[in-house]
């Protein structure tokens, strides 16, 4: 057969020569040991926490090697396209604070650029063209019913699907049935020419998962398609090259392509690069384990955190633990270091499934929002009702002042333990909504009408929004006295049966009618918060 030949009536003109790319791309200078990672999301407007916890990964081993990340865009595949989804993928990212060194819209240096597949269109072309010169890819005409029907014999079979040994019908045509077919103008696609041989079975070491046994490819992959455009497979194995790439960590989803991944390499001539398959996140329902679905759970996606209103940096903590098993107790030593001072460990990187809790999470949440200054907590909120937050809620911030009152008072920034009411932005604009407009009666009082009245009507008859604490509280006090509840806890507990109740009854009476709910931060500071008129308003209008 001339390869040479067919090489140009199946893909006709003037291409680069190979060397040229070699050169127009050209290894990076870099310190030893850099590391060049890379995420390559194709642009179906999804994110999800799977590519976060990639990113994460990716980022940290890139800047702390001293290397690149860089952003590629992986679009060969128009029906998944979507617009607007490279700018949601890096609107994503960004917020949690993942930087790219290069790449799509990225703005940095642009020697490896184009980032968009589909603009490297010519790339891929030249490098399939050196491979049917040698002899190492060819065209295929099946068409689409041809290789259904071939696939339901194989599943009948209980075969191994796909196009590959003697299943491969077009590998073996002759040159005068591939020229027929050409002038008789049947679309075809460009095949990998297999050399693997499945009996073969190799170690592979994943920088993740350790060794791996991987079984030799033999299926004879599309690497262009129809149109000329690239598949995954083969783009990525160029771009991955020419890129400079290094180290690809990306999700397991890929590890039964690595066969596929490896064998383009190698033919391609090019080395291959270090990768590492990161496990799935799982979650537990009933008693088992199982892989976080899109369909099922909504905080697979990465919207879902910005939506309720996560911290970024909580968000980011809890990934860290996940990734990497030392970091808990580091970040719990050292909570007040910048994250990037972690020494992020590939090793410690887990070989199967990291359980995702959103409970766990939510207590990180806590605990990081707790740590925030209240001018902080405010910037953090603002920022979110912008977008999410509610006209009611947006109004929170027309008086700043009177805000950072509540959230000093809410966070316990006087007090020597910090309060951890808030989880996300969305929880706690809720939490303080009580500051703002009438309270809404989230809890129910334990004590019957009358009693309630009673407290209420004895407690409005004292009230003075002058008292300091300890007067205001002298006064809860006696109005539980009054009533036959014990002023002093002590005095409860030492003899209950004497009593109605104690002075905490009454409190929490007045609790309710002032904010809604039975646990508050102090009263008396919220009373002080509203001023004496709405709370008196309050008191008043909960006695019914
Ligand atoms: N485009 C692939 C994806 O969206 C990237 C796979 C890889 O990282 O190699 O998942």
């Amino acid at each position: 057969m001339d390869y040479e030949a067919l090489a140009e009536r199946l893909l006709p003109g003037d291409y680069p020569d190979l060397a040229s790319y070699e050169e127009l791309y050209p290894p990076r200078a870099l310190p030893k040991g850099a590391q060049v990672t890379r995420l390559a999301p194709s642009p179906t407007g999804f994110i999800h926490l799977g590519n976060l916890f990639v990113a994460i990964a990716n980022e940290r081993i890139a800047h702390q090697s001293g290397g690149k990340l860089y952003l590629r865009i992986e679009d060969t595949d128009l029906k998944r396209k979507v617009d607007g989804a490279v700018e949601a993928v890096i609107a994503a990212l960004d917020y949690f604070d993942i930087r790219f060194d290069e790449g799509a819209q990225i703005g940095g240096d642009d020697t490896y650029a184009p980032w968009y597949q589909r603009q490297r269109a010519e790339i891929y072309r030249a490098y399939a063209k050196d491979l049917i010169r040698r002899g190492r890819a060819y065209p295929c005409f099946c068409t689409e019913e041809e290789l259904s029907a071939l696939r339901e014999v194989q599943t009948a079979n209980k075969e191994i699907t796909g196009y590959y040994g003697k299943y491969a019908r077009c590998r073996n045509l002759t040159e005068a049935e591939i020229l027929q077919n050409l002038d008789a103008g049947k679309p075809f696609v460009i095949r990998l020419r297999s050399m693997g041989d499945p009996s073969h079975k190799f170690i592979f070491r994943d920088e993740i998962k350790g060794e791996v046994t991987v079984t030799e490819n033999d299926q004879d992959v599309v690497i262009l398609k129809s149109d000329g455009i690239p598949t995954y497979h083969f783009a990525h194995a160029v771009d991955d090259h020419l890129m400079r790439t290094t180290l690809v960590i990306r999700g397991e989803e890929w590890l039964a392509s690595l066969p596929i991944h490896l064998e383009l390499f190698d033919v391609l001539g090019f080395p291959r690069p270090k990768y590492g398959h990161n496990c799935s996140l799982m979650k537990m329902e009933g008693g088992s384990k199982r892989k976080l679905s899109k369909r099922k759970d909504p905080e697979l996606s990465l919207s879902f955190y910005r939506q309720e209103g996560y911290h970024p940096f909580a968000v980011k903590v809890y990934m860290l633990t996940l990734l990497n098993s030392d970091f808990e107790e580091w970040h719990m030593k050292f909570p007040d270091k910048p994250l990037e001072e972690f020494k992020f460990r590939i090793e410690k990187m887990s070989r199967s499934g990291a359980l995702f809790d959103l409970d766990k999470l939510n207590d990180i949440s806590r605990t990081e929002l707790s740590r925030l200054s209240a001018e902080e907590m405010l910037a953090f909120l603002k920022e979110w009702a912008e977008t999410f937050g509610s006209d009611k809620e947006k109004a929170y911030f027309s008086d700043e002042a009177y805000l950072l009152k509540v959230l000093n008072l809410c966070m316990g920034t006087a007090g020597k333990k910090r309060r951890k009411d808030f989880v996300t932005a969305g929880q706690a604009m809720g939490e303080i909504g009580y500051f703002f407009g009438e309270p809404q009666q989230k809890d129910e009082y334990r004590v019957d009408n009358e009693t309630k009245n009673a407290v209420l009507a004895g407690f409005l008859d004292v009230y003075d929004e002058a008292d300091d604490a300890q007067a205001w509280f002298a006064k809860v006090k006696s109005v539980a006295a009054s009533l036959g509840f014990a002023a002093e806890m002590r005095d409860y507990k030492a003899d209950p049966s004497a009593y109605k109740g104690s002075v905490s009854d009454v409190a929490e009476v007045l609790r309710i009618a002032v904010t809604g709910r039975a646990n508050s931060p102090d009263l008396w500071t919220i009373m002080r918060i509203l001023g004496g008129e709405r709370s008196r308003a309050r008191l008043a209008a909960a006695k019914a």
